[in-house]
């Protein structure tokens, strides 16, 4: 089932997301409904927030980036098919350079920014199945984690921008949680009193 995805302005994407366990009700439709409603949304990866659930739990699959001709066949290699979901997840460390790239989000339609991060994360969390897991990414990989990670604890892309940026954008951000934005997929905006 496709959920609307709640857009910037909620209150829900402010929260730091709480821990679940595998007795969380329902938990394979609840994932089953977020890739469905990614990949209708052409997203890469998508956070429990975004749908109105403050839970950690994101899910992506980097694959539409590996046709990204711009890159080596390692990093092509890499991201295709790189399709994994996070429960529970806990950055333990980022390393490395910040290098630049340009994201988006899909609960800030319309709005893509330069946004730098660290090259290197390790991260531990727990697969859909709850086994535990402990693993270094780097590159775009590491950068659509960090994004998704970031919704989890109740930051946003837009967060990280500079006060001019910021400003810039500010008109922009007021009209997505009105809901006066054309996105090609559902959502739920805040601040209108009824969703569509
Ligand atoms: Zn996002």
């Amino acid at each position: 089932m496709i959920l609307p995805i709640t857009a910037y302005g909620d209150p829900v994407l402010r929260k730091v997301g709480t821990d679940i366990t595998k007795d969380y009700p329902k938990l394979e439709t609840l994932v089953e409904n977020m890739w469905e409603t990614m990949y209708n949304a052409s997203g890469v990866g998508l956070a429990a927030p975004q749908i109105g659930l403050p839970i950690r739990l994101f899910v992506i699959d980097t694959t539409p980036f590996s046709e990204d001709e711009d890159l080596s066949p390692e990093d092509q290699k890499a991201l295709n098919g790189f399709k994994k979901v996070f429960v529970n997840a806990k950055i333990e460390e980022e390393t490395g350079e910040e290098w630049t790239f340009n994201e988006g989000c899909l609960s800030i339609p319309d709005i893509r920014e330069d946004v730098n991060r660290k090259e290197t994360i390790k991260i531990t969390y727990l697969d859909e199945n709850f086994n535990e897991k402990s693993e270094t990414y780097g590159g775009l990989l590491a950068r659509v984690i960090q994004h998704e990670y970031d919704h989890i604890e109740g930051i946003l892309f837009t967060d990280k921008l500079s006060s001019l940026k910021k400003r810039l954008i500010k008109g922009k951000l007021s009209n997505i949680s009105k809901g006066k934005i054309n996105a090609d997929y559902r959502m739920r905006f805040p601040d209108m009193k009824k969703g569509r």
